[in-house]
Formats: C-alpha cells, structure tokens, sequence
C-alpha cells in the first residue's frame, strides 16, 4: 500500500485557486481493489467530498447514468463487469444536457493505453501508483470543467428566457407568441378539436399614461401581465401581443365555454384597482374572441384577425367588453 499513494512530504500544497473552495459535491468512484477504494474514501471525504463507491463496471454505469447521478467520476480501468475505458463509451454515447467529467485511474500507463483510454471519452486519466496532491489537483480541474459548464448553461438559459420574454411583463414576446400560437394551432388541428384566441386591450390606456405617468403605465402593463397569468389554466398561453394589447390562447376548453372564460379574464383585471407606487388606478379591458372550430383549417393570422374585429367591437359598444367573433367572419 505504501507504493499506491505517496503523501505530500513537507512541502505544503500549491494554495488553491478561491472556487475550489467551495463545497466539495458528490463524486462516484468505480474501483475494484478494496485497498484504493478504501484509501481514495478516506482522501476525498476528508477533503468534504460525498462518495458514491461501486466495486464494478456494470454498476459505476448504472449509477453514472441514474437521474441525479455525480457529475465527477473517477473509474478504474481493470473492474469486474465493464472496464472503466467502456463505461466511457457507453456514457458518451447517451446524451446528457450536464457533461460528466471522468478522471480514468489505471496501472496501464503505455502511449496506446492512454491514448485508448481519452479515446473512450475520459476526459483525464493517473497512472496507479499516483501522488495523492496530483491526484486531488485533477480532481479540482474536473471541478473547474463542471462548473464553467453550468455556468455556459445557465448564461444560455438567460439568454434564451431573453430571447423569448417581454421584459417589462416578463410573459412570452411577440416572436415566441406566435411561435407557440401555430404549435398549438397545429396540434389542435391534428386532435380536432377547438382553440379559442382572446385578443385583450387594455381601455383608455393613453389617457393613463397621460395621467399618472409612463411608469405608471408600465405598472399596470405589468400587474395586468400578471393577473392574466394567474386566472388561466397552466398550459394555456398568454403573451403581450404589443403595447397595450395581450393575447391568451386556451384549447379544449371544457368546464367553461370561451364567453365565460373571457368573462374571468375581463374582471381579473377589472374587479380590483391597480396599485402602482404612488396611487391606485381602476383598469379595464375589451377582448375579442375567436374560437377555431377544429374542423377547417384555420391560421393563427386569421384567428387574430377575427378576434380583432370582435375587439373593435367591443370598443365601439362602450369598452370593458367581451364579444365573440361571429362565426362567418
Ligand atoms: P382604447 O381604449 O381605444 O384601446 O384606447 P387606448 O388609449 O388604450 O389606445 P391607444 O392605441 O390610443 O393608446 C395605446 C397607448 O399605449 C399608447 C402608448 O403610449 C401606450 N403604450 C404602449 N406600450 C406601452 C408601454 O410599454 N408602456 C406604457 N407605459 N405605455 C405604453
Ligand atoms: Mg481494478
Ligand atoms: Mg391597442
Ligand atoms: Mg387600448
């Protein structure tokens, strides 16, 4: 055992960069001989790791590839089962949105084994016996590979929430809208059913903003954002169309019909004044309906543009309005 680990001498440890100071999360290690697991047990606990320990290859797989699986594994190349190089294989042929990184231990330490074993897909490999400071110094580049990809995939989910959301209400944007609107449209077409369309314009709106300010105004876009969201069912869709206008998207409605789910809709916003920062302003809504019947073939453009003229409607009857397109339109 004394050949298998040599401990640092008198030299202290290179200092750590700061974020491998943070907590030291979960590793799995696949290892065979019951002295190394032991040992690299005993090195990586100290040092605030949680081990995950498995004795064979079949199993370092099963568990590399459980949902919450470790993201930093360390295998044994010679393992009852699979051999680590294997494992490799098999993990890198199935896709993971969160990369494993894999630190390959070996008494093989030939060109072509090292060669064979990267190949595989580890990422980094130590030939046994190793150093025990070298050892946890790889084991930090593994840390430091995880974590600049969560960071890669949290500034894509930023950007991708950006690209996709209006900023002031913080619901979907026009572009992501209509994307949504022709993916439900489609699919209510191939279910035959219906999808009704509420096109909802908030009334006299310039006259607020007049009023009591832009920012104001910005106030009651948003909490009106909001109070939408909150009276529809999760999977129905509610974007801002532009300014002033919203458009919610509802199929197979079945517990209401659509009037009176419009209905909801109008005294959600109605029923209570809007606070802004400094003072509280009734708010109302007009919204034009159009239902698509599920049968004919019938465009997101064209169902807005029926909604549309029902919302005109609307305005024209006196605002703070449901009415319904009419079905010839
Ligand atoms: P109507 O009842 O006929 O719909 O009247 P309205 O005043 O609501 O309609 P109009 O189209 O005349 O005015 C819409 C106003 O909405 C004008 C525009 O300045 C305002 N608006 C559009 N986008 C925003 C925004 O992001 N913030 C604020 N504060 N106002 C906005
Ligand atoms: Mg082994
Ligand atoms: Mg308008
Ligand atoms: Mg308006």
């Amino acid at each position: 055992m004394s050949t298998a680990f040599t401990e640092p001498a008198c030299q202290p440890p290179p200092p750590a960069v700061q974020e491998d100071s943070n907590p030291a999360g979960c590793v799995l290690v696949a290892e065979d001989d019951p002295l190394y697991r032991r040992a690299l047990q005993r090195f990586l606990t100290r040092k605030g790791y949680t081990v995950q320990l498995v004795s064979n290859g079949l199993q370092a797989l099963a568990d590399a590839t459980s949902p919450d699986a470790p993201r930093l594994l360390i295998l044994d190349w010679m393992m009852p089962g699979l051999p680590g190089p294997e494992v490799c294989r098999r993990l890198r042929s199935i896709p993971r949105e969160r990369y494993q990184y894999i630190l390959l231990l070996t008494a093989k330490h030939t060109t072509a084994d090292i060669v064979e074993g990267l190949e595989a897909g580890a990422d980094d490999y130590l030939t046994k016996p190793f150093n025990i400071q070298e050892f946890f110094a790889r084991v930090r580049v593994g840390q430091r590979m995880i974590r600049l990809q969560d960071r890669l995939l949290a500034a894509q989910e930023a950007l991708r929430f950006q690209a996709t959301h209006d900023p002031l209400t913080g619901i979907w944007n026009r572009g992501a809208l209509f994307e949504l609107l022709r993916a439900e449209a489609e699919r209510v077409q191939r279910k035959a059913t219906s999808l009704s369309l509420f096109l909802i314009d908030l009334d006299n709106f310039k006259r607020m903003n007049d009023e009591f300010g832009h920012l104001a105004g910005d106030a009651i876009l948003h909490e009106v954002a909001q109070r939408l969201s909150a009276a529809v069912r999760l999977y129905d869709i509610v974007g801002r169309y532009g300014g002033e206008e919203f458009i919610v998207a509802a199929a197979e409605l079945e517990s209401e019909r659509p009037h009176q789910f419009a209905e909801r809709l109008r005294l959600a916003i109605s029923s209570c004044p809007i606070r802004t920062s400094d003072t509280s302003v009734s708010v109302s809504v007009s919204i034009g309906v159009a239902t698509s019947d599920g049968f004919v073939e019938c465009s997101i453009e064209k169902l807005i543009q029926i909604a549309d003229a029902a919302l005109y409607e609307a305005k024209r009857k006196g605002r703070n309005r449901v009415e319904m397109a009419h079905p010839a339109a």
